[in-house]
């Protein structure tokens, strides 16, 4: 068993444990575990087996003997019954319906039914006003979600790091290719979708309902299907025969005005061939969102990215140590890593004073000495304050290498208010960039007031960049900014933010949010050498 598989089962069981409303801080345990579990660079298994799992971090004697019982049978006695008494098939379609895991058990109860296809079965048959709670404002809602009209939706969309893997994962299992919003490398992924080349229809349909993903399909004629994860996220699979794999595989991607603007679209196996016989050049599926027939540009490409300037260690909310950060950036084939550990206004989590900044340059040193000629840059991700000065002074800022700097607290002043604030910020002749400008987080916190125009005109001004930032839940600048940025003139910066070795592979998040706004490499600071970093 691998770490991943390990961690899987331990996130599933953190799942259930949830459902059924256990303590939330076993709960939440059992999903640090699952990260612990994942990161780990040697075989959990293996230090399991020898009676040493409680040396990793955040592993009791509880979670010690539920690893040693994986290890050693294969599962999970207490997931495996949790796992058939709330039936994920039932747990799915319910939360589909937005009914909550709960709710659809006691549902299913209340109807004598203990399948989704036997709940759907009862709701033809007008029958789920007979269960108590259900009216016919509910019913008719209920009904109206399991019919075939509308394109079926998540209830909320996915973000993107999830939905890839999601949809990732089904696509290699069935050896197709991922299409929808991931495939767009939308922000929030709501359309998923799966095309495969394939004579068989049928037989592909019934694989894609024995993946460990797929709990239930609510559709399913000859050659395309939609199966729902326990979660309640519909995915559809679409079997192209060999010859119109293309044709599918454009139609599932593209967003739907983009798609109707082509139509009718050529038969044809491959991409390539579709988009020459409509005597077009083909597109990236990252501009494929509104009507567009004309010469894409020459995005940047993730090979392009020479350093990341924006991660975090130890010193602040980091995991790993200075060294440990570099190394797996050199590792990643860059020449350069700024380490931006946060700064005491932050407030939440430890930040740096000016005496820990001048403390961690030792550190940084030292690193250097290790990785030459691998450069680790100084750098430091400052407040801005709520009257636009920096958190640091001006002196501590004169000795870095690379200064960020970041609203945190108080994102929700009124527009005039923020805008000034971060204006007088770039204006510090040693920002070099400002962080998630619009300070959102998707699906959890609105973007910020900011006036972009303004900053950008500011930011063009002062030789600022502006971030592209890659934590999945960020995205900041979305897309849709990038390129109002770059139409000002403004570089940008693509960064990852990484607290951990692992989150340095979000690059490949900001690099496809950065081509959604039409970047090029001339547009992308870090897509240059050191040499021109530290000017
Ligand atoms: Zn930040
Ligand atoms: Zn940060």
């Amino acid at each position: 068993m691998d770490n991943s598989e390990i961690a899987d089962r331990l996130d599933a069981l953190a799942a259930l444990l949830e459902l059924v409303d256990s303590n939330p801080h076993a709960v939440r345990a059992y999903r640090r575990a699952a990260d612990t579990v994942r990161e780990a660079a040697f075989p959990v298994a293996e230090l399991v087996a020898s009676g040493r799992a409680r040396e990793l971090r955040g592993i009791g004697r509880s979670i010690e003997a539920r690893l040693r019982e994986l290890v050693e049978t294969g599962s999970i006695a207490e997931l495996d019954e949790l796992e058939r008494e709330l039936a994920p098939d039932l747990v799915g379609l319910g939360r589909y319906l937005g009914l909550g895991a709960r709710r659809s058990v006691e549902l299913a109860r209340a109807l004598g039914v203990s399948t989704a296809d036997e709940l759907r079965e009862a709701a033809s048959e007008g029958r789920l006003r007979t269960a108590p709670g259900i009216g016919p404002k509910t019913e008719a809602r209920l009904r109206e979600a399991l019919g075939r009209e509308r394109k079926p939706r998540p209830r909320q969309g996915l973000v993107l790091n999830r939905a890839r893997e999601l949809v990732g994962g089904i696509a290699a299992a069935l050896d197709g290719e991922a299409a929808g919003d991931v495939r767009r490398w939308r922000d929030s992924c709501e359309a998923l979708a799966v095309v495969c080349a394939g004579e068989d229809g049928p037989a592909t349909l019934e694989q894609f309902e024995t993946l460990p993903q797929i709990v239930t399909l609510i559709e399913r004629e000859q050659r395309r299907a939609v199966g729902l994860t326990v979660e309640g996220v519909p995915v559809e699979l679409i079997v192209a025969p060999p010859e119109r794999f293309g044709t599918e595989l454009v139609r599932a991607t593209g967003a739907p005005t983009y798609v109707a603007a082509l139509e009718p679209l050529p038969e044809a196996p491959d991409e390539e061939a579709v988009y020459r016989g409509l005597e077009l050049p083909w597109c990236p599926p990252e501009l494929r969102e509104e009507p567009f027939r004309g010469e894409p540009p020459e995005l940047v490409e993730l090979e392009a990215i020479r350093g990341d300037l924006h991660c975090h260690t130890r010193w602040s909310d980091g995991r790993a140590s200075v060294a440990d950060m570099g190394r797996a950036a050199r590792e990643r084939g860059y020449d350069y890593l700024a380490i931006c550990d946060h700064t005491p206004a932050v407030g939440a989590v430890r930040g740096l004073t000016a005496d820990d900044v001048r403390r961690q340059a030792d550190e940084i040193a030292a690193a250097n000495e290790l990785l030459a000629p691998f450069r680790v840059l100084r750098g430091i991700e400052c407040d801005i304050l709520p009257d636009g000065s920096l958190d640091l002074p001006d002196e501590v800022l004169s000795e870095l290498e690379w200064v960020q700097a970041s609203v945190h607290g108080g994102q929700r002043m009124p527009q005039r208010q923020l805008t000034a604030r971060v204006e007088e910020a770039l204006r510090n002749p040693y920002v070099r960039c400002l962080s998630h400008p619009k300070g959102r987080y998707i699906n959890r916190r609105p973007e910020n007031a900011l006036d972009l125009d303004r900053v950008f005109e500011v930011a063009l001004a002062e030789d600022v960049a502006v971030e592209v930032n890659g934590l999945p839940d960020r995205l900041d600048l979305s897309g849709e900014h990038v390129r109002d940025a770059l139409g000002a003139g403004v570089e940008i910066v693509c960064s990852t933010d990484a607290h951990s070795v692992r989150g340095l592979a979000n690059m490949a998040l900001s690099v496809a949010t950065a081509r959604r706004g039409w970047a090029s490499t001339a547009n992308v600071v870090n897509a240059r050498p050191l040499s021109a970093i530290l000017r």
